[in-house]
């Protein structure tokens, strides 16, 4: 698509409010540290959370968004089935979803998946060396070869998802675990990517990196503007004689 895509930020927003030292790093939420780079080079971002009416994704608000980007942790239960129903059926339409860090164990996430989406993990808050293992991916456009967070949640293989589309980055943890963090899919219409960091008790979302890492993301999950598929039976294309 020749415009920029319209963007939905999703977030639990339950943290923030429970922890306080989440709210001094987040003291807007995670959805608003999220929005901000993005609205900075121009895009039109909303925002929902989970305890708003729908959570926030009512039918108009998808049909306005080209791109959802998802934070949950600790209320995906909550999150109601006819949304994740919802929500979806955007995916398989053409709308792009970016799930990060937590949102491995989103309702919406494993759905897409099929698979059991579980990991390794550990609260240490130990160095992730993310390594760049495919530089022809638009995800990772203007990075370098590594990005270093000094203080993050380990994630660790094995991650129970289907084989990814495309892997284009890898973590390694102090602890010693690697990790497929950076991975995309492919859905009906619908394009997927899912980034590994973004553990609430750390500054992620404000490092500039990271921040390039989503709107890289969100520009690739942005629909292409191609025709939907006329499916069923069908009158042919031309005389059959
Ligand atoms: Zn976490």
């Amino acid at each position: 698509m020749s415009r920029e895509p319209r963007v939905t930020v999703w977030n639990e927003f339950r943290h923030e409010q429970a922890n306080p030292k989440v709210a001094e790093i987040y003291p807007r939420g995670i959805h608003e540290a999220l929005a901000g780079p993005l609205r900075a080079v121009g895009l039109e971002v909303a925002t929902a959370t989970l305890d708003e009416p729908e959570h926030g994704l009512d039918r108009r608000r998808l049909d306005a968004t080209d791109v959802l980007v998802w934070w949950g942790h600790r209320a995906h239960d909550e999150v109601a089935d006819e949304i994740v129903q919802r929500v979806r059926q955007r995916v398989l339409d053409g709308m792009g979803l970016v799930a990060l860090h937590s949102a491995h164990f989103s309702k919406i996430f494993k759905t897409l998946m099929g698979t059991g989406c579980d990991l390794k993990w550990r609260e240490a808050g130990e160095r992730e060396r993310l390594w760049v293992v495919d530089p022809t991916h638009p995800i990772v456009a203007g990075l370098p070869e590594q990005i270093v967070i000094e203080h993050e949640e380990m994630y660790g293989e094995h991650f129970d998802i289907p084989p990814p589309d495309e892997l284009f980055l890898v973590s390694w943890f102090r602890g010693g675990e690697v990790f497929r963090s950076g991975c995309t899919w492919r859905r009906g219409q619908g394009r997927i990517a899912y980034l590994r960091p973004g553990h609430e008790t750390y500054p992620t979302y404000h490092n500039a990196q990271i921040q390039m890492l989503i709107l890289n993301a969100v520009r690739w999950a942005a629909p292409v503007g191609a025709a939907t598929p006329r499916r069923g039976n069908q009158q042919p294309q031309e005389e059959l004689g």
